[in-house]
């Protein structure tokens, strides 16, 4: 079962590791004016997750520049936090994936195994349904995704596009990866929580 990945906490250190390395790559760019980037974290506390998140999750990476009369923030794409939601990315698709289908979760059960009340759930659902097509980034990539995805279908059909070993940390990261683009500043180009 999906949830059992989830609930593993070397999981959620795999996931660290590969916002490290996406830090990283955006560090070694730099500020766009020249500037070295100093490490300026936002706090976090994700839910959703496994009962012993690794520390690491406690912030979300982020820098600001070094230089006086600049001190621009750079926040690196994340596998882990879509935007400023409380939720990690991963359990927003899960969750929101298992409502849908033949074989749709009950929301109370969804409920006991992820600790989101019925309202943040349904919230899941509008962004999922809703905000997310509109999105200036599902409108660039959903033509490269074979076979197309039927935005009714969504987020199932994606998370089927890209899971397709219930317990591969790969494949979860691919799908992270593929979305880690509408976790930086305006990438979901919509305010407020879900
Ligand atoms: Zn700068």
């Amino acid at each position: 079962m999906y949830h059992v990945l989830l609930g593993d906490a070397s999981f959620w250190d795999f996931l660290s590791g590969v916002d490290k390395d996406l830090a990283d790559r955006a560090r070694q760019q730099g500020c766009p004016c020249g500037g070295r980037l100093h490490c300026a974290n936002y706090p976090r506390k994700p839910r959703g997750g496994c009962e012993n998140l690794p520390e690491s999750f406690g912030h979300r990476l982020s820098f600001c520049c070094e230089r006086d009369g600049c001190r621009k923030r750079t926040t690196p794409p994340s596998v882990r936090f879509l935007g400023r939601k409380v939720y990690l990315g991963a359990v927003v698709v899960l969750v929101a994936a298992m409502r849908q289908g033949p074989s749709a979760r009950r929301v109370r059960e969804l409920s006991q195994l992820f600790g989101a009340d019925r309202r943040t759930i349904a919230r899941w659902r509008i962004f999922w349904r809703e905000h997310f097509p509109q999105i200036p980034f599902w409108k660039v990539v959903r033509s490269r995704l074979v076979p197309k995805i039927d935005i009714a279908d969504l987020p199932r059909a994606l998370f089927e596009a890209f899971i397709h070993h219930h317990d591969s940390r790969e494949d979860w990261k691919r799908l992270l990866e593929f979305l880690s683009p509408i976790t930086i500043t305006g990438g979901l180009g919509i305010k407020g929580n879900f």
